[in-house]
C-alpha cells in the first residue's frame, strides 16, 4: 500500500475528494503529518475519515525502533516500516544546522565491498513517502526542522529513480517540508544514465560521484559497478549535469589500503583538473571487515597532494563513529538480534 506522504498536498486533496471527503479535510491531515503528529493524535479529523484514508493509503510508514546518540552530536535511528523492514537514517550536526541523511532502499544492490548496506543485498525501493517519513521523524527527534538533506544512506538512490525523484519535489515544495533545492544533495556510485536523466529534471540538487578510486582497475577490485560504467563515462555524465545545472560536483574518496599512495592522488588530480568539483576524503570505516583503513597520516598526505595539484579536496571526519555510523551496521546489528 502507498504512503500518503508519497502524494503532494493537490494530489491528497484529489484522493480525499474521490473518497467522499471535502479536500480542506485532506489539507488537515497533510499538515498533521508533516508536523510528525501520530495519526492516533489527530484530533481535528475523525475517527471514521482516518479510517476510510488508512483503508487505501498508508498513514504510518515509519515507526522509530531505537536512537543512538553520539558524543559528537550525531543521532542515528533505525525505524520500522509497515512490512516489518528496519531502515536506518542519521541527522548530523554541523554549525549552520542538522543534516538528515536519508535510506532510499531497503538494502542495496550495488555490492560495494567498503558498504554494510550490502549484505542482504537488494529487498525493496522504498517509496517517496517512506524516505519523507524519515525526514519527518528526524524533525521530530531533534524538536527542530533540518535544513539539509543527503540522500546519501542505505540503498543507491538513482536506482530507485522515481521515487526518489518524488521525494526530492515533496521535500522541496513550499506546502511541504520546503527544505531548499540547494540543501538538498545526492550520491551516487555512477548511473550515468540516470545521471543525465537528473540533469534533465532541471532540479538543481548536489550531485556527489562515491568514485574512491583514480583508475577503473582499482575501482573494479571494490566497485561492481565499475564492470559496468567506466570512470571516462561517468566523468563524462558529471560534465553533463554540470552544463546542465552550474552546480559543483562533488566526489566522495574513501581511503583503504587500496587506494590511499600518493600516485593515487596525482592520478586522481590528473583525472578531475579542469572541472568545477570538490573531493571529500574519509577514511574508511571498516564496518564489513573487508578493506584496511588507511592511517590519518596517509589520509593528511593524500589531501595535501591533492590541493597542491590545484584540487580543491578536504579530509572529512567521521561523524558518529562511536554509534556504528557506517551505512548498514546498525540495520544489521538490529537484524542479528532478532
Ligand atoms: S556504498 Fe551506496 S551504492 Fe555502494 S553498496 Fe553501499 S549503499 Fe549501495
Amino acid at each position: 500500500m502507498i504512503s500518503l506522504l508519497s502524494l503532494s498536498l493537490d494530489e491528497i486533496k484529489d484522493a480525499v475528494k474521490d473518497l467522499g471527503f471535502k479536500p480542506f479535510r485532506g489539507e488537515q491531515l497533510y499538515t498533521a503529518l508533516i508536523k510528525g503528529i501520530a495519526v492516533d493524535k489527530i484530533s481535528t479529523l475523525s475517527k471514521d475519515f482516518i479510517t476510510v484514508i488508512n483503508q487505501k493509503y498508508n498513514l504510518t510508514p515509519l515507526r522509530l525502533k531505537t536512537k543512538l546518540e553520539s558524543q559528537d552530536g550525531t543521532i542515528k535511528f533505525a525505524g520500522v516500516l509497515s512490512d516489518g523492514n528496519i531502515i536506518e537514517t542519521v541527522i548530523m550536526k554541523y554549525k549552520y544546522g542538522y543534516t538528515v541523511c536519508v535510506s532510499t532502499q531497503v538494502g542495496c544492490r550495488m555490492g560495494c565491498k567498503f558498504c554494510a548496506s550490502t549484505r542482504g543485498g537488494l529487498v525493496r525501493d522504498l517509496d517517496a513517502g517512506e524516505i519523507l517519513a524519515q525526514v519527518i521523524m528526524a524533525n521530530t527527534i531533534i524538536g527542530e526542522r533540518v535544513t539539509n538533506i543527503v540522500l546519501m544512506g542505505c540503498g543507491e538512490p538513482l536506482d530507485n529513480y522515481a521515487n526518489v525523484v518524488r521525494f526530492i519535489k515533496l521535500a522541496n515544495s513550499s506546502k511541504g517540508l520546503n527544505i531548499s533545492i540547494r540543501h538538498i544533495s545526492l550520491s551516487t556510485c555512477g548511473l550515468v544514465d540516470k545521471i543525465k536523466m537528473l540533469a534533465d529534471e532541471g532540479l538543481g540538487i548536489n550531485l556527489t560521484i562515491s568514485l574512491h578510486a583514480p583508475n577503473d582497475e582499482i575501482r573494479k577490485t571494490f566497485m561492481p559497478i565499475a564492470n559496468r560504467y567506466t570512470i571516462k563515462e561517468i566523468l563524462e555524465a558529471c560534465d553533463y549535469y554540470f552544463g546542465k545545472t552550474g552546480r559543483r560536483i562533488y566526489f566522495e574518496y574513501t581511503l583503504s589500503t587500496l587506494n590511499d599512495s600518493l600516485d593515487n592522488a596525482r592520478e586522481l588530480a590528473r583525472l578531475l583538473k579542469g572541472r568545477v568539483c570538490h573531493v571529500n576524503v574519509i577514511r574508511l570505516n571498516e564496518a564489513t571487515g573487508a578493506l584496511t583503513a588507511s592511517s590519518t597520516d596517509k589520509a593528511k598526505a593524500f589531501v595535501k597532494e591533492l590541493n597542491r595539484s590545484g584540487i580543491s579536496a578536504t579530509l572529512r571526519r567521521s561523524l558518529g563513529a562511536d554509534i556504528e555510523g557506517a551505512c548498514g551496521q546498525l540495520k544489521n546489528r538490529l537484524e542479528d538480534e532478532v
